[in-house]
């Protein structure tokens, strides 16, 4: 099925005003839409009927004008005509009783012809016809007695008349102008001249609207309408009737019936004077089809602008309510999403307060870690500082014994008197005791337990004291210390005895792992590399088997009897410290390499 796009558009404003109202409400609306529609198509039909009907009007006043005013000038063209005609001396003679017959007929009948009037004649003083423009007629006039007629009468009384009538002869309507014509030697005739309208007739005939001429009695005399002749506007009393059938006037047969009234729905009727007479012009122009097309035009543009509206209004009614509906949804979806975003907000805030109890919780369990950690780093110092103690009392006893055998040697001296000797091994003794100053000035600096403090520093200071600390084991073992420094003054920003320990136990535990190696070896090495300054501690002992690499770095792994496990770990978490790492390697001795890398520092 083929829609069009109208029938869409309603079937389209059909359902919007399903869903916008309800069925009262419908049944409602389609009432006053129906009332609207007839109210507003019946005003604008008989708006449109009323306007059309004023112009109808003024084009009848128009046409009325036109027609009087043709009518008129007729009527004045033909009254001058009797009045010329009195002073032609033809007319004069003939009356004078001179027989002037033969010009005077030749001369009215050209005039007739030429004024296009029905007949002009001259009648003597009796009435009877001397000359007339119809001679030559079967129907002349010429000997006619017409001293009957009203016309002939009024004018010999009266000088002029005009009278409508019924020609005698000829039976055809027409006006008589009558002139009496006087002679100076007294005795008088009348030239008449007969106008008949049948051209005025035929022309107003033609037009759309009928018109017609009624005289003082209102009786049609000139009309558009040949069946109206004759007949009245109003009737006429009975008892006249009989004179006006005497007279002849409007000829026996003349019904004298009043005129149907106009139907006022389908006429507009208006009237006009004729000059100066008592004659008055009736046209009748239709209002049919102009009036009545035209309220049609009014009735059906009422309903379609009605309609029009309506549905205007329907739109709009329904855009609005889209538009509100439209307006609750996003008020809807706002509101959802303010309660959504204060419900996140709310768990967000809960979250924030977790996590700033678990970032307090987190900072605690990190000091503690840090205490913890600083108590296994002082923890590992102990444990080295009982390794390493037996050595350092060793490394203390040796020059105690020196000192010994040197102040008695020194009081040998002396005694014999030999005092540059006995100065000389006080010398030695007082360099032994400075020994065993830094000896335990060593010792006492390393088992401070003391806060990290990292200050910039001279790795080789660090690994001086570290040296000393284990020299006794060292020389016990008869270990060969290398030390291959690219630089005695490559510093690195590091808490000295922290970064001694670290050393200390990469020592410790090369010296273990060389505890059974025949010519036991150990490196230390410093170089710069990229920034870094890598101290590499290795030995030529049996290196690290690929199970305890594997493991290696996590605490408690040990291959030893009175091992910890922890040296390492805790050795690692110290160059942590620093900003640096500590990795193992092979060492190119064949055993075991630990590498410390920490950033340079100035
Ligand atoms: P501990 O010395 O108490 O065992 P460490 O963490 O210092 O703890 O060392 C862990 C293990 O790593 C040692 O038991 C040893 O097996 C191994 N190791 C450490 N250094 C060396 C080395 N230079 N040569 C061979 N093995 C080593």
């Amino acid at each position: 099925m083929v829609t069009s796009p109208d029938s869409a558009a309603s079937t389209g404003l059909l359902s919007e005003v399903r869903t916008l109202f309800s069925r009262r409400s419908r049944v409602a609306l389609a009432l006053a839409l129906i009332t609207s529609v007839v109210l507003t198509s019946w005003s604008m039909g008989q708006w449109f009927a009323a306007q059309a009907t004023d112009t109808v009007h003024r084009r009848a006043d128009v046409s009325a004008a036109l027609h009087a005013a043709s009518l008129q000038s007729d009527l004045e063209k033909f009254r001058t005509l009797p009045f010329v005609l009195a002073q032609d001396p033809d007319v004069r003679s003939a009356l004078a009783g001179v027989d002037r017959a033969p010009a005077l007929n030749q001369k009215l009948e050209s005039l007739a012809s030429e004024v296009r009037a029905a007949v002009v004649y001259l009648l003597d003083a009796n009435g009877v016809t001397l000359a007339a423009s119809n001679w030559r007629e079967e129907t002349s006039f010429v000997g006619q007695n017409y001293g009957f007629r009203p016309y002939f009468r009024r004018a010999m009384a009266d000088g002029y008349a005009e009278l409508y009538a019924l020609g005698t002869v000829s039976g055809e309507p027409g006006l008589y102008l009558a002139r009496r014509v006087n002679r100076p030697g007294g005795g008088a005739g009348v030239i008449v001249v007969k106008v008949v309208f049948d051209a005025i007739e035929a022309q107003w005939a033609n037009g759309d609207e009928s018109a017609f001429v009624t005289d003082e009695r209102g009786v049609v005399l000139i009309t558009s309408e040949p069946e109206w002749r004759f007949q009245t506007l109003a009737p006429i009393p009975p008892e006249e009737i009989p004179a006006l059938r005497e007279s002849r006037q409007y000829g026996a047969d003349a019904t004298l019936a009043p005129l149907a009234p106009p139907d006022e729905h389908r006429f507009l009727a208006i009237s006009a004077p004729v000059s100066s007479g008592d004659w008055r012009l009736h046209l009748l122009a239709p209002l049919r089809p102009t009036v009545s097309d035209a309220k049609v035009a009014g009735q059906v543009i009422g309903a379609l602008a009605t309609l029009l509206l309506w549905g205007a209004g329907i739109a709009l009614y329904s855009l609005r309510r889209r538009a509100e509906r439209e307006r609750a949804r996003q008020e809807a979806a706002r509101r959802e999403l303010e309660l959504r975003v204060a419900e996140r907000t709310s768990a967000l805030e809960t979250a924030n307060t977790q996590l700033l109890h678990e970032m307090d919780e987190r900072r605690r369990a990190e000091s503690n870690v840090h205490l913890m950690q600083d108590e296994l780093v002082q923890a590992n110092k102990l444990a080295v500082l009982g390794q390493i103690s037996a050595g350092v009392a060793h490394e203390i006893n040796q020059p105690v014994t020196a000192i010994r055998a040197y102040v008695d040697n020194a009081a040998d001296f002396i005694q014999r008197g030999e005092t540059s000797e006995a100065t000389e091994n006080l010398g030695i003794v007082a360099a032994l005791t400075e020994r065993i100053g830094a000896i335990t000035n060593e010792l006492r600096s390393f088992s401070r337990k003391a806060a990290s403090n990292p200050q910039s520093l001279r790795v080789v200071d660090a690994i001086d004291g570290a040296l000393l600390l284990v020299s006794a084991r060292t020389r016990a073992r008869g270990v060969a210390i290398e030390r291959r420094l690219e630089d005695e003054n490559i510093k690195v920003v590091a808490d000295r005895m922290r970064l001694e320990q670290v050393i200390v136990n990469l020592l410790q535990n090369a010296l273990d792992a060389l505890a059974d190696i025949a010519k036991p070896r150990i490196l230390v090495q410093v170089s710069v590399d990229e920034g870094m300054a890598l101290l590499t501690i290795a030995d030529n002992g049996p290196g690290l088997s690929d199970a305890v690499m594997a493991a290696l770095f996590q605490p408690f792994v040990t291959t030893k009897d009175q091992g910890l496990g922890l040296g390492l770990v805790i050795s690692r978490d110290i160059c942590a410290e620093f900003g640096g790492v500590l990795c193992a390697a092979r060492s190119e001795l064949g055993g075991a390499a630990f590498v410390i890398s920490i950033p340079v520092g100035s």
